[in-house]
């Protein structure tokens, strides 16, 4: 028993003690910048070269709820397009999800996520969520998963993952939502008791990502069901996951 408390002792808290106020590396891309003056001539080439889609030309934007941040666009750009290392990017308006020229980091987080206080009553010291993978890749997966682990864990927020919907007090979906898996997400989220939140995690989630337009996608669940709050990536960092529900639940 001494060894144990030893060696726990010894491994200290590894938690990163400030979730909220942590920096990413440069090198993330996160929160995009346009600057349409950089330019010099048509977007069409930048607009041509995203593979998802998700960026339209004058005026120039994008949708981060379509982007997989592979960087393309900053490279072709002339310094117009500029990913920045800012990570909060979760909102709850789909909307707020496109970004257009000049505007900035501060602006978007402004008004990015409602934290409405029947939320911060229900869930705000406790929400279990049960996991959809609904198609994806495992990589958002992954993530969420790690938003567990010794460095980040969500769980000390009273947040965790729970192994059935009947313990959940909500569903986070990752995937576009294949054919075989719409009508498992909708058994899902029915099996949930009232009030319920729904959160779109990843760029498949949201919009379908590198799958949109797929004949083995199915999205009627998105058109039944709304979504609470929207984490934009491919995959999203786990700080840009933990920091988007915090603020949800009026926590951050
Ligand atoms: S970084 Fe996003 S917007 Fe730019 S090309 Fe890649 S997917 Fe498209
Ligand atoms: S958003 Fe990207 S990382 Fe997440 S499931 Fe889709 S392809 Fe994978």
């Amino acid at each position: 028993m001494l060894d144990l408390f030893r060696l726990r002792k010894h491994h200290g808290n590894q938690a990163i003690p400030d979730v909220v106020n942590s920096q990413l590396m440069e090198s993330h891309r996160g929160f995009p910048v346009i600057d349409e003056s950089k330019h010099p001539g048509s977007w069409q080439s930048v607009v041509d070269i995203c593979p998802t889609g998700a960026i339209t030309g004058e005026p120039l934007s994008i949708d981060l709820g379509k982007c997989i941040f592979c960087g393309e666009c900053e490279k072709s750009s002339a310094g117009a397009i500029k990913f920045t290392s800012s990570h909060k990017t979760g909102t709850s308006d789909r909307e707020r999800l496109i970004v257009g020229p000049g505007e900035s980091y501060d602006t978007f987080r402004e008004s990015a996520i409602e934290s409405r206080r029947e939320i911060h009553k229900l869930f705000g010291r406790s929400l279990k969520l049960r996991q959809v993978s609904a198609g994806g890749c495992n990589g958002c997966e992954m993530e969420l998963s790690a938003c567990s682990n010794v460095n980040f864990d969500m769980g000390r927020f009273g947040i965790d993952f729970v192994a059935s919907p009947r313990h959940a007090d909500g569903i986070v979906l990752t995937g576009p939502i294949t054919n075989n898996m719409a009508p498992a997400l909708m058994d899902a989220y029915r099996s949930i008791g009232e009030p319920k939140i729904v959160i779109a995690v990843g760029a498949c989630a949201i919009s379908g990502g590198v799958f949109s337009g797929s004949d083995r996608v199915n999205r009627n669940f998105l058109e039944e069901i709304k979504v609470d709050l929207y984490i934009p990536g491919c995959p999203p960092h786990p700080l840009t996951i933990i920091n988007a529900i915090l603020e949800f639940l009026g926590r951050a």
